[in-house]
C-alpha cells in the first residue's frame, strides 16, 4: 500500500472509531439521563458526555488528517491519547478504541514516511556574497567534443587527443 493509501486507511479507521466512541457516548449519556430522571445521580451522565466529546474531537482530528498531513504525527499521538482516555467512557465498545488507536498509529507512521521523502526543505536565502564561487565557464575554444569518446578538445584540434578519432 502506498503512503497515501496507508494514511487514507488509517484516517477512515480513525473516523469510524471516533464515530463509534461518539455513538456509545450518546447511548451512555441517554442511559445516564434516564437514570437521572428516575432520581439517580447526575454523575452517571458524565462518562457518556466524555465519550461524546472525545468522539467529536477524534472525528475532527481524522478529518484534519484527510485535508492535510500537516502535523499528522502530533494529531496521531493526540488521537491515541484520546482513545486511551475514552476507555473510561465506553471506548466505543472497544472497537472504536481499537480503530482510533490504529488510525492514530497510521497517521504517525505516515508522517515518519513523509519526512524520509527527499522533498526540498526551505533553504535560507543567501546573499550573493555568501554564494559559493562558481567555476568560470570553459573557454569557447574547448567546446569541441569527440563523438567517439566524448573528450573535450581545443577547437583547433583536428583529431581527438584521447582516442585519435577525426574531429568534424
Ligand atoms: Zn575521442
Amino acid at each position: 500500500m502506498s503512503d497515501e493509501g496507508f494514511l487514507t486507511f488509517g484516517t477512515i479507521l480513525g473516523l469510524v472509531g471516533g464515530f463509534l466512541i461518539l455513538l456509545f457516548g450518546v447511548i451512555e449519556a441517554s442511559v445516564g439521563v434516564v437514570i437521572l430522571a428516575l432520581g439517580g445521580s447526575w454523575v452517571g451522565v458524565l462518562p457518556g458526555v466524555g465519550g461524546i466529546l472525545i468522539g467529536i474531537i477524534l472525528m475532527v482530528i481524522f478529518l484534519l488528517l484527510v485535508v492535510s498531513d500537516e502535523g499528522s504525527e502530533t494529531l496521531g499521538a493526540v488521537a491515541i491519547v484520546l482513545a486511551l482516555v475514552s476507555l473510561a467512557c465506553g471506548a466505543g465498545g472497544l472497537v472504536g478504541f481499537a480503530f482510533a488507536v490504529v488510525g492514530g498509529a497510521c497517521a504517525m507512521a505516515f508522517s515518519r514516511e513523509n519526512r524520509e521523502v527527499p522533498y526540498h526543505p526551505r533553504k535560507p536565502t543567501s546573499s550573493s556574497s555568501e554564494a559559493a564561487p562558481t567555476a568560470p565557464p570553459p573557454s569557447p575554444r574547448f567546446y569541441r567534443g569527440c563523438v567517439n569518446c566524448g573528450t573535450i578538445s581545443p577547437v583547433e584540434a583536428t583529431v581527438c587527443p584521447n582516442c585519435g578519432s577525426k574531429l568534424g
